[in-house]
């Protein structure tokens, strides 16, 4: 038997001290074999087929079955049958996070220890010296990730029983309401409610009101900008939120939680004027307020409402929440779980936001992967602070390459028990849905002016 140094071994010395001394209540009764006992304690049944296991290749499987490009990281391992996924998903700049996880980690983890997560994410993180980017830390998430979907698989537990297990049966959601007109929205959040929703995040039209409020812009008159690009008439999505507020909270009653996203379009003091006007409907939280370029401006919201504030899901880096949380400049952490490196950091921003009593709400759109998906729902299941998650659906199309999505039902999002993270892959589906290199987030003002989510 190999020899190496371990503070809980016993030697064959020591057991027989113990046993002379009669003072070891485990031994007694080991009178056949009297080192069978002490060895049983120094390496219990439950921790046999433990042994190392390492990464013997990563790769970036990019699919868009729902329109939306994702990309999924798969870890194979030198144990036969065993890998893991991790999202990676940067929908934007999809191309990118592939090629930094196919050209650069894969070269990188190949050989490395599967259950050493934090160090593997500790050096990957500076292995390229210059780190914080989008691209760079989705591929580490992806790998991050894809080493706990092992380590769950390898301890036959579903990924939440290692972070804790479960504080809460399932995970309350919010789902998104919108329309065109107050009415609109109104009979949306009807519609949700009687589905089980208790959450529910309204908006007229797009972010901002992109489509429903304004005319032709005159930057469009004028020949200025591009074709697509979108306007939004900041005066006047200003002027219609407290009214939709207003109308749904006439039609709807108290019972239902109302949440709305500024997606930080409008001007810092405007945003705090609108919801000082909010207040008196109760909203349950005001998402992104501020670009994070205008993170000062948290201190004037503060003094100037108590509506709670949810903010984040722009930020690269975990140390980006230090301060604000240390402030409590927002009461909720909008984290798009990918964006800052997978569950190792994430798990960070939510215990630290313990102490503050700030809670989680992960970002959960179409633009995160159904693995992604059941990342962020593992840990609602195992933080205590713990707000709430943004649903999703999952079409179809979306089953046919990811199996074992988690499913949503009454307003409460669960997963599967299986070990690790619960999804897998159909490499053969997702290859009939390629990826494209299109984004389109451009927004101006009427003068032409872009506008900063
Ligand atoms: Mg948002």
């Amino acid at each position: 038997m190999k020899r190496s140094f371990s503070p809980h071994k016993t030697s064959r010395r020591d057991a027989m001290k113990m046993i002379a001394a009669g003072s070891a209540a485990g031994l007694i009764g080991f009178t056949e074999n009297p080192l069978s006992g002490v060895e049983s304690r120094v390496k219990p049944s439950y921790a046999t087929g433990m042994a190392p296991v390492k990464i013997r290749s990563l790769k970036a499987i990019a699919t868009a079955p729902a329109g939306s490009n994702l990309v999924v990281v798969k870890v194979e391992t030198t144990e036969p049958g065993l890998y893991g996924l991790g999202c990676a998903t940067f929908t934007q700049r999809a191309e990118a996070v592939v090629t930094a996880i196919n050209s650069y980690l894969n070269d990188f983890c190949t050989g490395k220890d599967v259950d050493r997560i934090e160090d593997l994410w500790q050096s990957a993180y500076v292995s390229s010296y210059w780190r914080n980017g989008p691209v760079l830390n989705n591929a580490l998430s992806g790998v991050d990730e894809a080493l706990w979907d092992i380590k769950g698989k390898r301890a036959g537990m579903p990924v939440y029983q290692l972070l804790g297990g479960k504080a809460r049966f399932a995970v309350p959601c919010y789902t998104h309401a919108g329309g065109r007109t107050p009415e609109e929205v109104a009979a949306s959040v009807q519609k949700f409610m009687e589905a089980g929703f208790r959450h529910i995040r309204i908006q007229m039209g797009g972010y901002g009101g992109v489509g429903t409020i304004g005319s032709q812009p005159d930057f469009k008159e004028a020949g200025f900008g591009g074709q697509n690009d979108g306007f939004m008439d900041q005066r006047g999505y200003l002027r219609s939120v407290p009214g939709m507020f207003e109308h749904v909270r006439k039609t709807c009653g108290e019972d239902v939680e109302l949440l709305h996203d500024i997606h930080e379009r409008v001007e810092p003091m405007d945003a705090i004027n609108m919801i000082k006007q909010l207040e008196q409907y109760s909203p349950f939280f005001i998402e992104d307020p501020f670009s994070p370029e205008n993170m000062e401006w948290f201190k004037q919201l503060r003094i100037s409402t108590s509506v709670p504030i949810a903010m984040g899901e722009l930020f690269n880096n975990i140390n980006e929440f230090k301060m604000p949380m240390v402030n409590q400049w927002f009461d909720f952490i909008r984290v798009h779980v990918s964006q800052v490196g997978g569950i190792t950091p994430a798990m960070k921003i939510a215990r630290l936001g313990e102490w503050f009593n700030i809670r989680t709400a992960w970002h959960g759109p179409g633009d995160v992967s159904p693995v992604g998906h059941a990342a962020n729902c593992h840990m609602d299941l195992a933080v205590w602070n713990f707000g709430i998650q943004e649903a999703v659906s999952f079409s179809e199309k979306l089953q046919s390459v990811f199996s074992g999505c988690p499913v949503m039902e009454k307003g409460y999002m669960s997963v599967n028990e299986v070990p690790g993270l619960g999804v897998d892959i159909n490499e053969k589906e997702a290859a009939k849905y390629p990826i494209g290199t299109r984004s389109n987030w451009l927004i101006r003002k009427r003068d032409g002016t872009v506008i900063r989510p």
